[in-house]
């Protein structure tokens, strides 16, 4: 069973806790029954041996802006009721 972690926002507490996929997420912190939320920690991703090639050669290049002189629409509020 993967072990979540959780914080709580209210008071930090950081606690961890085994859930298989189909629990529900827990909702209340154990010190303070606020609500915490779950910490995604990142896994460190392994590239094992050879095979592995970068198919995509394209380098992708954002497009460069539009340069569209765009007016700006301010249209000042009337008088507020
Ligand atoms: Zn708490």
């Amino acid at each position: 069973m993967p072990v979540y972690e959780y914080e709580c926002d209210v008071c930090n507490h950081r606690f961890e806790k085994k859930q298989g996929f189909h629990d529900k997420p827990v909702e209340k912190c154990p010190k303070c029954g606020g609500k915490p939320r779950r910490v995604i920690r990142s896994a460190p991703v392994i590239f094992k041996g050879s095979g592995f090639y970068i198919t995509d050669s394209r380098k992708k290049v954002p497009e460069p802006e539009k340069a569209k002189e765009k007016p700006a629409e301010k249209k000042e509020k009337g008088k507020e009721k």
